[in-house]
């Protein structure tokens, strides 16, 4: 059986490419967010972004962005999640909010639906015993952006069925993704080490080693990286890192997962990086 209604709760930057990641590959999406403005602005950028994503990646089935944006429906009422069969949450990064969020969907959902989480460190284990459903949570971790990125690191917590794995390994089939099953522990691989890795780049920053613009260099021009620390940075949000590295910082009680300061200053600032347009770059909005 195909899966074909998914939920995605949170349309920030992660939601709403994994929104578009799922309408791409045919899959009907319930896109749900608190914020009915952040759903109006992913609506009105969602036919160019589709269009651009078709352009960059080749293997994407060509058809009208119109057809695309037509599968998913917005909204701000989580009951809408009752007819999915799957459901993704992407929501901040903190865990009052993604508590909240698992009780609720483990009253609103079919007995069938999988909930998984995108969270970028939180442990799986924890978010499941927010359930009567612990067999059905699982960590999905996309990367970001949903669309370009071909893999997917899964987390099964420690109640997480055989089943839930074998159902999130055919939904992500579908979303034509492959994936790197890992244990579950704060920040699985991916974020125990990027986290550590770009927050250390802060305090170089901060220490003025070098310029931001020196510090990616370093990764781009000598290990040829795609994109330096900061500028992976700006492209996953400042304050998501901020989030993270807490989380991190609380689960492993390491000092080294401790936020530097500069980081703590700009998110403070309102310097998120990309999704506002000021980061340790400036981008046009
Ligand atoms: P974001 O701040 O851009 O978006 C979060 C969204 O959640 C916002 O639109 C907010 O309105 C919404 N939200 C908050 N509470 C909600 C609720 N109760 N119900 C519905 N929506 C709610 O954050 P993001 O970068 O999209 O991150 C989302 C999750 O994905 C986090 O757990 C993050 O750690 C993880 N993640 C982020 C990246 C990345 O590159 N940004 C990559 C992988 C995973």
């Amino acid at each position: 059986m195909d899966i074909q209604y998914v939920g995605v709760v949170g349309a920030g930057v992660m939601g709403s490419s994994l929104a578009q990641a799922l309408a791409l590959t045919g899959h009907n999406v319930f896109l749900v967010d608190i914020s009915n403005d952040i759903l109006e602005g992913v609506k009105s950028s969602f036919v160019n972004s589709i269009r651009l994503q078709m352009m960059f990646n080749k293997d994407l089935r060509q058809e009208d962005p119109a057809t695309v944006l037509n599968r998913v429906t917005f909204s701000v009422d989580l009951r809408l999640l009752a007819d999915a069969d799957f459901v993704i949450e992407n929501v901040t990064e903190k865990w009052d909010v993604k508590k909240e969020v698992f009780k609720r969907l483990d009253e609103i959902c079919q007995e069938h639906c999988i909930l998984a989480s995108n969270t970028s460190a939180i442990p799986i284990k924890k978010i499941a015993a927010a359930t009567k459903r612990r067999e059905k949570v699982i960590g999905l971790h996309f990367m970001n952006p949903v669309t370009l990125k071909s893999t997917v690191e899964m987390i099964p917590g420690e109640d997480t069925s055989e089943e839930t794995v074998a159902i999130s390994k055919k939904l992500l089939t579908q979303m034509k993704k492959d994936w790197i099953i890992v244990n579950d522990s704060p920040g699985f691989v991916s974020n125990r080490v990027l986290m550590l890795t770009i927050n250390e780049a802060i305090c170089l920053l901060e220490e003025k080693v070098a310029s931001a613009e020196d510090i990616d260099r370093i990764f781009k021009s000598c290990f040829s990286y795609k994109m330096g620390p900061l500028e992976t940075a700006d492209l996953i949000g400042l304050d998501t890192i901020l989030l993270s590295l807490e989380v991190l910082f609380e689960h492993l009680n390491d000092s080294k997962y401790k936020p530097c300061a500069l980081l703590k200053k700009m998110v403070d600032n309102k310097c998120y990086g990309r999704k506002n347009g000021s980061g340790f770059y400036e981008y046009s909005q």
